[in-house]
């Protein structure tokens, strides 16, 4: 049999920039593939698609050989190397066994507990959509526990709309019971600052069906002050609760550089204090300025 080869655009060790876990240190898988575009994202009208400008569309790809060669594009989506097609070539594809290695090449003493502070690195997929690969995870974290470190705390990076196979939820229930890990679910549902319609994005059940393979979670918007985009965070947040969805909602100015995260930032902090979120500025673009591997 042929072993499958898995695509991502990027393995990088760093913090995890947004959110419950900000500042934990974290290894990064970043899967290929996404089944949503987010060309809204920081486009100057975003009631106007035929306004949009799309960098990741136009960049000329010649003489680029890596996806390390590549910049984060200011409009759309700033993770569009890790989906758009035209980038796939650049996407390494590896066995799970030699991306669990590569993973775990990347820690202090090559374990997910810290040879020094014995406290537990975090393992992080992200994307692209994660979730467009459920055996993928499983079978890199089989490969992980092969090797007799894995790890304790394991965060899932998703859009919220990929319903889970019935063996990834298998495969949850059999792994979490018992188990000291943390299955961690960092859902960042897209409302209307992606540009991607709500009947295409909010999916309660979906995500309610995640909350039940694990009670720990949060919910991401990315928000941009607008009072539509304020309605769309309250509407969506209540359709999650019916849902059974308890996750804390976490709020994240638009902006994949510093620069626009400091134009929004604050603005966006007061709000979300009055209506009793919590902030999640991207850390990793203030500290890193959200250059490819941070
Ligand atoms: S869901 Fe995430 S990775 Fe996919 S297009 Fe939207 S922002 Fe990008």
């Amino acid at each position: 049999m042929t072993e499958r080869r898995i695509p991502y655009s990027e393995i990088f060790y760093s913090i995890q920039g947004e959110g419950r876990y900000c500042g934990a240190p974290t290894v990064w898988l970043r899967l290929f593939g996404c089944n949503l575009n987010c060309d809204g994202f920081m486009q100057d009208n975003l009631d106007d698609p035929a306004s949009w400008r799309l960098d990741y569309k136009d960049i000329d790809l010649s003489g680029i050989t890596s996806m390390g060669e590549l910049p984060v594009f200011q409009r759309g989506c700033d993770s569009s190397y890790s989906w758009a097609k035209r980038f796939r070539h650049l996407a390494p594809k590896e066995s799970a066994e030699t991306i669990a290695e590569n993973l775990r090449d990347l820690l202090p003493g090559r374990s997910f507990r810290h040879p020094t502070s014995a406290q537990d690195a975090h393992l992080a997929f992200t994307g692209g959509e994660p979730l467009m690969q459920q055996t993928a995870i499983m079978t890199i974290l089989g490969a992980l526990h092969v090797g007799g470190d894995a790890p304790n705390r394991i965060t899932v990076e998703t859009n919220g709309t990929r319903p889970l196979s019935k063996t990834f939820t298998a495969y949850l229930a059999t792994m979490l019971e018992d188990s000291a890990t943390e299955w961690f679910w960092s859902v960042s549902p897209k409302i209307r600052t992606s540009g991607e319609p709500w009947d295409k994005t909010i999916a309660p059940e979906i995500v309610g069906a995640y909350a039940q393979t694990s009670p720990h979670g949060q919910l991401k918007y990315v928000v941009d002050g607008d009072e539509r985009t304020w309605d769309e965070v309250e509407r969506a947040t209540a359709l999650y609760r019916a849902a059974g969805v308890r996750f804390p909602v976490f709020i994240m100015p638009v902006g994949g550089r510093v620069e626009d995260q400091q134009r929004l930032a604050a603005d966006i902090a007061e709000q979300t204090i009055q209506r009793g979120y919590n902030l999640a500025p991207r850390v990793h673009c203030y500290l890193f300025g959200n250059a490819l591997g941070t």
